[in-house]
């Protein structure tokens, strides 16, 4: 998601898809950090040629080749592990490459900055389009749908099932993490074919402003932005004195990893209704449940 929201390079898939990535055959290296990295990959990665690269002091993995990243010298060590890349495509060769020819178009990277200019305009950037598209009742409202790929779920299914549901029913969604993926796999953040899952009133005001329904914000640590958004909704005025008086909504319908729980714990406190589509492991702690 950075990448793509940063530099527009087109994404291969979310969380649950990195070892079907990598079986594709086609991955001369993969790189990973210290988070949502399946604890497999290394084992498969002996299967075919890919180097698994791991870059985080905190987080080694068995088979993985070891470039430590530091901040005051990314650009070398990027460099660096690109040409290990490069230099391992040779290895590729003779042997099977199987990369399924399916595509689909989506439009990423919005920010709350931009959302902003799309909505008024670059010479009058305004929120009120979207105000007034709430206070008029063509919009009933906007929900955040984020978060991880749950292996307990069908793939991506929570996701798009409810972007789905809320878009029929005239609500605008903004969207970001593996979400975003599932959703822009689905066609969702495709601002022509999207149109045809949306209510009139999400239609009309997608179609005039030229964006599609889904908004994808980034990657799951720019949940933030979305406040941000909200504070600027609030401050266009005509919905509310605060972000819990409007009509807005978050959900992580599959969500899984534990920085997703603090996500939606300052989801909570700024006020806005949020859905945690599994429950939290805390069940056995009557106590803690109830407070929570
Ligand atoms: S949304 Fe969840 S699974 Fe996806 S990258 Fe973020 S933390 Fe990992």
């Amino acid at each position: 998601n950075e990448i793509l929201m940063r530099h527009g390079i087109p994404i291969a898939g979310n969380f649950l898809q990195q070892e079907l990535a990598l079986s594709t055959g086609a991955v001369d290296a993969m790189i990973v950090d210290v988070q949502c990295v399946m604890p497999a990959l290394g084992e498969l990665a002996k299967c075919f040629h890919t180097k698994l690269i791991s870059t985080s002091p905190k987080a080694k993995f068995p088979f993985a080749e070891h470039i430590e990243f530091d901040e005051a010298k990314a650009l070398d060590i990027a460099k660096q592990i690109i040409i290990t890349a490069i230099e391992n495509f040779p290895n590729r060769k003779g042997k099977q490459v199987v990369i399924p020819d399916i595509r689909e178009n989506m439009v990423a990277g919005f920010t709350a900055e931009s959302v902003f200019e799309f909505l008024g305009g670059r010479y009058r950037p305004s929120y009120r389009p979207l105000n007034e598209g709430i206070i008029t009742g063509r919009l009933r409202g906007a929900a955040a749908i984020v978060g991880c790929n749950n292996p307990k779920i069908k793939h991506d299914y929570g996701h798009v099932a409810m972007t789905k549901e809320l878009l029929a029913n005239d609500v605008l969604v903004v969207t970001t993490g593996c979400t975003a993926i599932a959703d822009a796999k689905a066609g969702l953040l495709d601002p022509g074919e999207a149109l045809k899952y949306c209510g009139k009133g999400v239609q009309e005001i997608c179609r005039a402003v030229g964006i599609p329904p889904v908004l994808h914000l980034g990657s799951c640590v720019d949940i933030s932005r979305i406040l941000v958004v909200l504070c600027n909704v609030v401050s266009q005025g005509g919905l509310g004195a605060s972000i819990a008086d409007l009509p807005a909504a978050g959900a992580a319908p599959e969500w899984m990893s534990e920085k997703a729980v603090s996500i939606g714990f300052y989801v909570v406190a700024s006020g806005v209704y949020t859905v945690l589509g599994q429950p939290l492991p805390v069940e056995g702690a009557k106590g803690l449940t109830k407070f929570l």
